[in-house]
This record gives structure tokens, sequence and C-alpha cells, in this order.
């Protein structure tokens, strides 16, 4: 991760770290008024920090857990070991919490959990069972863990009713929800722009707590645009599509004229949004499409929208959205244990943006948003 080599030749990532460096300098980048984005230390044009420690303090909240059930599967096991760090809670996920600077994680089960399980009551059962075993273990460690609700959108009153009781009796920060829902049958996609889902919604809105749209794969049947191109399935590229494609349409359904307190979080710095909106507004103003929202795309994604760095370690893209929406709205993450702690504390500490900025980004918002 070194930005120059012994001779002092500056690398592609220390080039672009350079010239990030001084667009921020001139406050172009790294929000309004960037004060001190290039330490005195590094006039030669290495922009990276000397210090190893990372920043302590961060918040993380795009942190997986898996309830450890034998017949349980989930996307990517790389080795066997993985599946152990994705169940641990303790020692050894507090370990990597520490070599990240992360005092406080909110944890969520990993996808596509409860979307996947199309049999109503089951998904309503387990919901209980997973929600009632991730407050357990953070009782066993309150002060470095934190919780959302997974929730079983299959049924939307059991899904506000679940999320009332996580969110009152258990303490939780809201609800993480792996994108759409199948219902009754395998082959089946619920979206919760659909009108069943605005008592939820109201729901959602009265608790004043975040709903965190985390994407999920295309079922078997509608992969066609990825057929002989597995690679393409996942955090590379089909995640982005599923996670941004239903938060437009969100947007396009009027849900925020309804409920426009509604705090929507997206992952991996808004899974292309923030480079896309202007254009999404473009075309549809330009074509005269009608959509149901009564403001512009832009206005719902700097209104009632909240992004993480979530396994989107660069600062360009970290840069386009905090030029599109502001630093007020990203938050730090991970994406543990896909993701690695260190590596994430790595980039984020020593990208080039302000140290306002910064704070804001590594805990300060977080702190707002989840009143901890
Ligand atoms: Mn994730």
């Amino acid at each position: 991760m070194t930005t120059s080599n012994a001779k002092g030749r500056i690398t592609r990532r220390g080039f672009f770290e350079r010239s990030a460096g001084v667009l921020a300098t001139a406050g172009i980048l790294g929000g309004i008024g960037a004060a001190k984005a290039v330490p005195d230390s590094d006039k030669n044009g290495d922009v990276a920090k000397n210090d190893s420690a990372p920043m302590t303090g961060k918040i993380a909240l795009e942190e997986h857990f898996a309830f450890p059930d034998p017949a349980a599967t989930y996307p990517i096991q790389p080795t066997p070991d993985f599946r152990l760090q994705m169940e641990d809670m303790s020692s050894r996920r507090i370990a990597d919490m520490d070599r990240g600077g992360v005092e406080l994680c909110i944890l969520s089960h990993v996808g596509p959990g409860l979307q996947a399980i199309p049999n109503r009551s089951e998904a309503i059962t387990t919901s209980r069972r997973w929600n009632d075993y991730l407050a357990e273990n953070i009782t066993k460690n309150p002060k470095r863990l934190k919780g959302f609700a997974a929730l079983p959108m299959q049924d939307p009153q059991a899904a506000a009713q679940e999320l009332t009781r996580c969110v009152k009796e258990l303490g939780f920060c809201g609800a993480l929800v792996h994108g759409f829902t199948q219902d009754g049958e395998a082959d089946s996609a619920v979206f919760y722009d659909q009108p069943q889902y605005r008592p939820f919604w109201a729901t959602v809105e009265e608790l004043d707590v975040s709903f965190y749209l985390h994407p999920r794969l295309p079922l078997f049947t509608r992969r066609q645009d990825y057929e002989g191109h597995p690679w393409l399935l996942g955090g590379a590229w089909s995640f982005a599509l599923d996670a941004s494609t239903h938060a437009l349409r969100l947007m396009g359904s009027g849900l925020f004229d309804e409920y426009p307190k509604l705090k929507v979080i997206l992952g991996h710095l808004g899974e292309g949004l923030p480079f896309n909106i202007w254009r999404v507004d473009n075309r549809i103003s330009k074509r005269g499409l009608r959509t149901k929202g009564k403001l512009t795309m832009s206005q719902y994604l700097r209104e009632n929208f909240y992004f993480t760095t979530s396994g989107n370690f660069r600062t360009q893209a970290l840069n386009d959205v905090m030029l599109e929406v502001g630093a007020d709205r990203i938050m730090y993450s991970v994406d543990y244990p896909y993701d690695d702690m260190a590596e994430a504390s790595e980039w984020f500490d020593h990208a080039p943006i302000s140290e306002p900025d910064r704070v804001k980004i590594a805990h300060s918002n977080a702190r707002k948003l989840f009143r901890l």
C-alpha cells in the first residue's frame, strides 16, 4: 500500500492521491472548507501519513455475522475458517475491530438471510431466533457491539412488529434487509415500493430508525445478463445494480413524499447511485418520463439516504459521494468479514480528505444518526 518506492518515484496510487490532495487543498474535494488535507511533512507529494496505528474510535455498520446453522449457506466462503470468522462475535471479531481502529460495530445477519426463505411462518420464526441470538451476543460486549434487526419482509405486518420489538425491547439501531424478498414461491421477488409495504414504512418512520438496504444476488431464473460470466455476480457488479435499482424504485414510488423522515442507508459508497443520479434525473426530465415521486431523484438521494464506505475503499469514489451528498451523509463501514478491518482502515485513515470530514465519516455522523 505504499505510494512511493525507494527511489521516490510516485506509484499509480500515489499519483492519484497526490492529485486528490491538491484538489483537497484547493477546497474542491473533501467537503466545504477542507482544512488540512495534506500533512505538512508530505510536501513532496506523498500524502500518506507515516503513523502505523489506526485512527481509533471508528463506528462500522455493515458488518455481518451468521447464526450458526450447519444447513445455512451464504455466498463466497473462501475457506472453512471463513465460516468460523463469520460466526464469531467475541474475541476474534473484537481483535479484528481493534486492528482497524473500530470501537463499535452494528452487526447484521449475512445475506440473503431471511429474504431467501419463501415460507412466511418459517421466516417469521427464524427472524425472532436470529434477532434474539444477536441480542444475547451484544449483551456480552455491549460497548463494542450493537445490532440491526433481520426482518421477515414476506409479511409486512410481521416485519413491522419484529422491528418494533427489536428496537424497543432489544435496543437495536434499525434494520438491515437484503434486497427483495422471496414470498411463497421460490421464484418470486417482492420489492418494498409495493403498496402492501406502506404500513411497514410508517412504522419505520414512527420508530425513527434507519433501514439499511443491502444487496442480494439475482435469483437463478433471472440471471440471463450474467450467463457465462459468473464473476459479475455479487460484490464485483450485480450487487450494485440490485440495490441501486431497488433504491430508485423506492424513490420513484413516492414513498419519501408520504414518509419524508425515512432514512435509508446504502453501502458500498452508494452502489453507483451518486455517480449516476444526475443522468437519471436528466433523462427523466428530457424525455418527459413520469415517476410517482414529487421531487427529483437527486433530492431524495440527498434528503432520505445515507451512505457507507463498506467494501469500497477508493478515494475518488468517496470524493464523488461527498460532492453529491456532502460529508454529513457518509459513514465508515468495512463489510466484515468479506473485507478486512485493517485494509479498510489503512485506506480511510490516510485518504486525502479534511480532518473534520474524516471525523464525521469515522464516527460522529453515526453517533448522531443512531443516537449513540
Ligand atoms: Mn455486506
